[in-house]
C-alpha cells in the first residue's frame, strides 16, 4: 500500500516508523514531514490544511490510505474532501472534530449521553459571565471555546483572577476562539490520557498515558505542550478504564451516531480520576504528542492495521496484541522554551544512538544542513524507550539522553515519577 502521512512533528515521526515496520506499507509519503522523518521516508511540500491540494497529491502519487495527525487539517474538514474523494481516511470529519474544535460542544455531547463531566456554563456575553463566577466562586476553570492551541484555559483559584479571565477572554486575546467562553467546575483528582479508536461503530481501547505539562521537575514552573509521557498510566485501571467506556466514551460515540456525524480515528479523551472515578475533562480527536511517541512504541507494526481498519469500518474484526511492556518518552527542548528559544544550534551524538524496536529518537523539531541536526523548535526531540518496567523504559530512554551533545537544549529528569 502506498501511505501518506500528514504533519510534521514528533508524532508524525513515530506514526511513520510503526507504519514501515508493517509489511503492507510498499511507499511511505509524509506531508510536510522533518529532518528526522526525512531520514525514513519521503517528504513532500503540500499544504495540509487544504483538502483540494491534499487530493490531488494523493491522485497524482497512487496513495492508497491517509493518515492525518494534527488537529487543524481535521477541523478543517481535510478528511471529509478526502473520502469524498474515494481515499480511507484515518481521522475524523469536521463535524466530528467539534469534539476537539469546540469545547461547548463536547459539553453538550455529554449532557446528551449522560457522561460525567464538570458542570458548567457556557456564555456569549461578559457580564452574564461574570455573574457565574459570582455565583460560582473559585476555584473555577475558564476557557475560551475553540482552539488556542492549549493556551485557551484558565484555572482561576480566586474570584478575582476569575473575572480577570473572564475580561481577558471577550477582550480578544484568544481571537474568535475566545468569542464564547465555557466556565467549568474546577474538578479535583489525577489526570489521565485514554486512547479509543472508533471506526464509526466499534471502539476499541489501544492505550493509556500520563503526560508532564510543566517545565521543570516536580511539575515546577510554566507549562508547556508537554515535556514527557510514559504509557501505560498506572491510574487508570482496568476498572476505571471500563467505567469509562461504559459512562463517557460509548454513549458519547453513540450520541454522535445519533446525529448523523459518526466519529471515525482515534478519540483521546482526558480524564481527571477521583476515588475510583473517572470524569472527562476533554476530548482531543488526534493522537496526543509526545503520547503518540509511547503508544506507538508499545503498538509497533500491528499500529498501522489498527489505523487502516478504523479507517475502512473493520475494527469489530480487530484485536489488540499487548504486550506486557512500558514505555516513556522524554522531551528535549531548546533553552528558554516554553518562552522565546533560539534556534539553530547544532545537536551531536543522534547517529551513534540505538534505534530499534525498543529505542528510538523521534524528532518533533529539526532541520538537517551540511549533514548536521539543527534545533528548528521549542520541543525538539522525544528520546523514547520501552522495556519490561516503567523503570527500565525509563534508564533506557535516559541513557539515550545522556549520549546526546546539545549543550544548547535540556530536559526534565524526572518523567514518569508519578507512577516509580
Ligand atoms: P490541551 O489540549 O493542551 O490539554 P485545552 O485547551 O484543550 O488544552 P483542556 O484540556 O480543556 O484545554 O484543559 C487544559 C488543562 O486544564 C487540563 O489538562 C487540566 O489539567 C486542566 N483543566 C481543564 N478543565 C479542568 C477542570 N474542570 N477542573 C480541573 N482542571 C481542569
Amino acid at each position: 500500500m502506498n501511505i501518506l502521512i500528514l504533519g510534521s512533528g514528533g508524532r508524525e515521526h513515530s506514526l511513520a516508523w510503526a507504519t514501515l515496520q508493517n509489511p503492507k506499507c510498499d511507499k511511505l509519503i509524509v506531508a510536510p514531514g522533518n529532518a528526522g522523518i526525512a531520514m525514513i521516508a519521503d517528504c513532500a511540500d503540500l499544504d495540509i490544511m487544504d483538502g483540494g491540494a491534499v487530493t490531488v497529491f494523493c491522485d497524482e502519487n497512487n496513495i492508497d490510505f491517509v493518515i492525518v495527525g494534527p488537529e487543524a487539517p481535521l477541523a478543517a474538514g481535510v478528511a471529509d474532501d478526502l473520502r469524498g474523494a474515494g481515499y480511507p481516511v484515518f481521522g475524523p470529519s469536521a463535524a466530528a472534530a467539534a469534539l476537539e474544535a469546540s469545547k461547548a460542544f463536547t459539553k453538550e455531547i455529554c449532557d446528551a449521553a449522560g457522561a460525567p463531566t464538570a458542570a458548567y456554563g457556557h456564555f456569549t456575553d461578559a457580564d452574564a459571565a461574570r455573574a457565574h463566577v459570582r455565583e460560582h466562586g473559585a476555584p473555577i476553570v475558564i476557557k475560551a471555546d475553540g482552539l488556542a492551541a492549549g493556551k485557551g484555559v484558565i484555572i482561576a483559584m480566586t474570584d478575582e483572577e476569575a473575572l480577570a479571565a473572564v475580561d481577558t477572554m471577550f477582550d480578544g486575546t484568544f481571537g474568535d476562539a475566545g468569542t464564547e467562553v465555557v466556565i467549568e467546575e474546577f474538578m479535583e483528582g489525577e489526570e489521565a490520557s485514554f486512547f479509543v479508536l472508533c471506526d464509526g461503530d466499534t471502539v476499541l481501547p489501544i492505550g493509556t498515558a500520563q503526560d508532564h505539562k510543566r517545565v521543570g521537575d516536580g511539575d515546577t514552573g510554566p507549562n508547556t505542550g508537554g515535556m514527557g509521557a510514559y504509557s501505560p498510566a498506572p491510574v487508570l485501571t482496568d476498572e476505571i478504564a471500563e467505567r469509562a467506556m461504559a459512562e463517557i466514551i460509548r454513549p458519547c460515540m453513540a450520541e454522535m451516531v445519533r446525529r448523523g456525524t459518526p466519529y471515525q480515528g482515534v478519540l483521546y479523551a482526558g480524564l481527571m480520576i477521583k476515588d475510583g472515578a473517572p470524569r472527562l475533562v476533554e476530548y482531543n480527536v488526534r493522537f496526543g504528542d509526545p503520547e503518540c511517541q509511547v503508544l506507538m512504541m508499545r503498538l509497533g507494526a500491528q499500529a498501522f492495521d489498527l489505523m487502516h481498519a478504523t479507517a475502512q469500518g473493520r475494527l469489530s474484526e480487530a484485536r489488540v496484541n499487548w504486550a506486557e511492556d512500558h514505555a516513556v518518552t522524554v522531551v528535549m527542548a531548546a533553552d528558554g522554551y516554553p518562552g522565546d528559544y533560539e534556534k539553530g544550534s547544532v545537536i551531536k551524538g543522534l547517529e551513534s544512538l540505538p534505534e530499534d524496536s525498543a529505542n528510538m529518537a523521534f524528532h518533533a523539531g529539526t532541520a538537517r544542513k551540511d549533514g548536521q541536526f539543527l534545533a528548528a523548535g521549542g520541543r525538539v526531540l522525544n528520546i523514547t524507550a520501552r522495556g519490561a518496567s516503567l523503570a527500565e523504559a525509563q534508564a533506557r530512554a535516559y541513557a539515550m539522553v545522556d549520549q546526546i551533545d546539545w549543550p544548547e537544549g535540556f530536559c526534565r529528569r524526572d518523567i514518569g515519577w508519578r507512577a516509580l
